[in-house]
């Protein structure tokens, strides 16, 4: 007898999800909200992933400047069920400094002139597989607006040339990641979402353990049969045959069991990013809320003010400013080798000359810097096969979903996506 969503028990859930960022909360609310049985799991000890909320006495900041994308008035409406009078609209779009000075709009977006580009196409024919970051945009743009607009603060982010950046990368920033006007946003910071989406899930009756991690999936005949979750005192077995993974497919892939041999796992480079974090005693640095900076003199790609994402993130008269540093997490690598104190250092004075936000160092101080080695995988055509090995390799097994996005709305998405495919097959 094929079971319904009437036999389920906490024991033996309709679905389980694993990793509680945007994508398996998604993933785990959509669940809920129809009718499914939902055990939701997650190493860290509190909801988010890369979305969270940092603090330092009253100050609160993002984990990295998190715009949620919202492409159309449906998310729009949906964030606003969760957060009432919480979301609020941020009028300032993206802008970059360039030549000097800030300008709006981003680095994508523009002419040499400064005037908005406009000329973006809403679709783009998907390039292949091999076709780089330069062929797609020198088609769409010519090389020499990509060169004066675009290629320093892409390879600035991503650390390799143009050349080896794959030509999705560029189309999917452009298109899903646009915010021309402002943006929607969580009054007390991303986190808050997360918060208000983790709360949603338990009030319909999902079943949410954090602090608790995934050490097994057991997949005999290349089905999923259970997981082993591993909490602070003792081991877990969930028996399900559906899993929607959202932590990193490499982890996912090594701890499958059977085991996957070594070699089929091959390592791969990952993109890091050290975030600086300053407290400011002054509410008017800026009226930037996000700028991107392919400037090689200041060591951040991408800075936000956070009082000007939401004045209740930073009340009285300061704010914070972070600092987004992308780099190589190794030990040659001149902004993931520096100490907390140079790096900030580094900033401070980037603040000061050539942005100009504040006018002597001591007006800063840092607050703390948060550094990821793992950002994201290293966007580079030289490793397409290993970046695709783990995904490929998971893709495969039955009862087994990816639930994968690069930004917040886009992850949440894509949980929501494989949550109604374990839903019809549950059913
Ligand atoms: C600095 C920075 C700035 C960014 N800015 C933006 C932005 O402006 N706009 C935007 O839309 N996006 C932005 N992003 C991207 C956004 O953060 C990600 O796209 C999004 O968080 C992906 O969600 P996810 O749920 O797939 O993964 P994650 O948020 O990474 O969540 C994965 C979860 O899996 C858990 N996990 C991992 N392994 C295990 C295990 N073995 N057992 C149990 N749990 C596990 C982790 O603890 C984590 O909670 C930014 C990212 C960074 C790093």
């Amino acid at each position: 007898m094929p079971r319904t969503l009437a036999d389920r028990t906490a024991d033996s859930p309709d679905f389980v999800v694993v990793g509680a960022g945007p994508a398996g909360l998604g993933a785990a609310l959509h669940g809920v909200r129809n009718g499914a049985a939902v055990t939701l799991v997650d190493q860290s000890p509190i909801v988010g992933g890369l979305c969270v909320t940092r603090r330092s006495g009253a100050l609160r900041y993002d984990l990295g400047g998190h715009i949620p994308f919202v492409g159309d008035a449906a998310r729009a409406s949906w964030l606003s069920d969760l957060l009432g009078e919480d979301l609020i609209w941020v009028p300032r779009p993206v802008a970059s400094f360039r030549d000097g000075r800030i300008r709006p709009g981003r680095y994508l977006d523009q002419r040499a002139s400064g005037t908005p580009l406009g000329l973006v196409p809403r679709t783009l024919p998907d390039p292949g597989p091999e076709e780089s970051a330069r062929t797609v945009l020198d088609a769409a743009f010519g090389p020499d607006l990509v060169d004066a607009e675009m290629r320093r603060y892409l390879e600035k982010i991503d650390g390799v040339p143009l050349v080896r950046i794959p030509g999705s990368r560029p189309l999917r920033l452009m298109l899903d990641q646009a915010a021309p006007d402002g943006f929607w946003f969580p009054r007390l910071g991303i986190g808050q979402l997360m918060d208000a989406m983790s709360r949603a899930f338990v009030a319909d009756g999902g079943r949410l353990l954090t602090g608790t991690a995934l050490t097994a999936v057991a997949v005999p005949g290349g089905a999923v049969a259970g997981v082993t979750v591993r909490h602070t005192d003792r081991d877990e077995r969930i028996a399900t045959r559906r899993l929607i993974v959202s932590a990193p497919p490499g982890a996912v892939a090594r701890r499958l069991v059977p085991a996957l041999p070594p070699s089929a796992l091959p390592a791969v480079r990952m993109r890091a990013v050290a975030i600086v974090y300053l407290e400011v005693a002054r509410p008017d640095v800026t009226d930037q809320a996000w700028v991107q900076v392919d400037d090689t003199r200041v060591p951040a790609a991408r800075i936000f003010d956070a009082r000007n994402w939401s004045a209740d993130l930073c009340p009285g008269d300061r704010t914070v400013v972070g600092l987004e540093c992308y780099c190589m997490p190794t030990a040659d690598d001149p902004v993931w080798s520096a100490d907390d104190r140079t790096l900030a250092a580094r900033c401070v004075a980037a603040l000061t000359d050539p942005l100009g936000w504040i006018t002597a160092p001591q007006h800063a101080r840092l607050i703390e810097v948060v550094r990821l080695p793992a950002g994201y995988p290293l966007p580079d055509l030289d490793q397409t096969d290993a970046v695709n090995a783990a995904p490929n390799l998971l893709a495969q097994l039955a009862g087994l979903q990816m639930a994968r996005g690069s930004a917040v709305i886009d992850a949440i998405r894509a949980g929501e996506h494989c949550a109604a495919t374990a839903l019809s097959a549950a059913r």
